[in-house]
């Protein structure tokens, strides 16, 4: 038990251990800065909602916090570890960080099941068996199950991307980060995709979501993140960001996309 002692208000407003933070981050390709110096605190549980206009970076600093790309300054600390330091533990830590793209990335030439226990097995050691029975608890949570035997391709846009949040599930992530999972979607099938993670963000999964579904913004984020040019340009709750922007080009973004 902790005992009482001095109050320390920097720690008494932190409700949660923060998941992620980043500090200065900065990433170029070339001579072309792409990320200017983000810093952004994600607390273990929260959800926050990434938007901004095409180029802006978004896919890039997402992709930093898994390190698909490396960043070229600055610092990332997931779960406690220094990304920017390259040792076993962070490839341990990214074990924990799930994430699903625009254009699904199954293998194709895997059936729905065999996508979902590749990485179980080869990388959390699980035997077939374990991770078969694991593959169809989620592939039955996205509503998959019957579908389990058939190719991507035998799928449709919506389900091949529940299959491939389902998949990244089976690893049992910690922080699911999300690049823009709709917009390479038919419109009918948009919803299934964002059901699937209203589910997901109510069992209290850690979330950052590249999106422009402002709906799924306002009925799960805490936090709306607009970047703009390579920096956050507001991180606000989704009522003030989508009653009063603060940024005239967040109310631009806004009137265009609304
Ligand atoms: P967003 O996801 O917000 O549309 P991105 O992070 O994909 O933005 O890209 C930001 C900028 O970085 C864009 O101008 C893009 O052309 C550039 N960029 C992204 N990836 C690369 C790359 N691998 N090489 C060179 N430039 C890139
Ligand atoms: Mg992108």
């Amino acid at each position: 038990m902790k005992t009482a002692s001095t109050p320390q208000p920097h720690l008494a407003s932190v409700a949660k251990p923060a998941a992620v933070v980043i500090e200065g981050l900065q990433k170029s390709y070339g001579d072309f800065q792409v990320l200017k110096g983000i810093d952004l605190v994600v607390r273990q549980g929260e959800r926050i909602v990434l938007c901004g206009p095409s180029g802006s970076g978004k896919s890039t600093l997402i992709r930093c916090i898994n390190r698909l790309e490396s960043a070229s300054g600055g610092r990332i600390v997931v779960n406690g570890c220094d990304l920017m330091n390259e040792s076993s533990r962070s490839s341990e830590v990214l074990r924990d960080v799930g994430m699903v793209f625009q254009h699904f990335n199954l293998f194709p030439h895997m059936s729905v099941l065999d996508n979902c226990i590749l990485a179980p097995m080869s990388v959390r050691g699980l035997s077939r068996a374990q991770a078969e029975e694991r593959a169809r608890e989620f592939l039955r949570k996205v509503g998959i199950e019957s579908q389990a035997h058939k190719y991507p391709s035998q799928l449709s846009g919506g389900q091949q991307q529940r299959v491939a949040i389902a998949r990244a599930l089976c690893m049992e992530p910690k922080i699911m980060l999300f690049d823009e999972p709709t917009s390479a979607l038919d419109p009918e099938m948009v919803g299934e995709v964002l059901d699937v993670m209203v589910k997901l963000a109510g069992s209290g999964m850690t979330m950052l979501c590249v999106t422009h579904e402002m709906g799924f913004a306002r009925q799960v984020a805490e936090r709306v993140l607009f970047l703009e040019g390579g920096s956050i340009v507001e991180d606000s709750p989704p009522e003030s960001f989508f009653n009063a922007p603060k940024s005239e080009r967040a109310r631009a973004f806004l009137a265009q996309i609304l």
